[in-house]
């Protein structure tokens, strides 16, 4: 569709939201039309949780140019063992370069695997927690509160972003591993 992105971009464990918005970023698209990226059958505004079964893989690859793979790990995968926080979750420092990962969003992690930090749900001005999900709302407000548009640390992502310190990509995989695998 003459999107442009590069898979080069992208951290390991990085969430579809995070996914999204750097996509947003990149095409200088704004939140709504890139909500409907996720299918005829989803209510923009409304949303959709971006978890495995309930995404559309096919579609979003579709306009999105990044290997269904690396689409998978940006999904939230509940079982039994793994719960998820259904408010947005962030490390500042993370945010502040424009990453958020999967790791963000599981509820027995508390502190950001590469930074220590204890993971935030509320915006620091007005207290205001997102739902996780992949709607307008969210999608309109890349790194910031979606309710008073406060950043969540930083500028966030634009393409001459810097990658993220091999340690701090190391860290995310490594605790991806022994959450998902161990
Ligand atoms: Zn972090
Ligand atoms: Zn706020």
């Amino acid at each position: 569709m003459g999107y442009v992105f590069n898979r080069k971009w992208l951290d390991p464990c990085e969430s579809l939201i995070s996914i999204l918005w750097k996509f947003e970023r990149a095409n200088a698209l704004p939140g709504h039309i890139v909500a409907r990226l996720m299918g005829p059958d989803v209510h923009p505004y409304e949303g959709i949780v971006p978890e495995l079964g309930a995404v559309n893989l096919e579609r979003l690859r579709e306009n999105l140019p990044v290997p269904v793979r690396m689409l998978r790990v940006a999904l939230l995968q509940p079982s039994q063992r793994r719960r998820y926080s259904n408010v947005f979750r962030h490390c500042r420092h993370c945010v502040a370069h424009g990453y958020h990962s999967v790791l963000h969003q599981l509820e027995s992690i508390s502190a950001c695997p590469a930074h220590h930090r204890a993971l935030e749900t509320a915006c620091r001005r007005c207290g205001y927690e997102a739902p996780y999900r992949v709607s307008v709302r969210l999608l309109e407000a890349p790194y910031r509160c979606a309710s008073c548009r406060a950043s969540y640390g930083g500028q966030g992502w634009t393409p001459n972003t810097p990658l993220m310190k091999a340690e701090y990509r190391k860290a995310f995989t490594r605790r991806y591993f022994e959450r998902y695998l161990g």
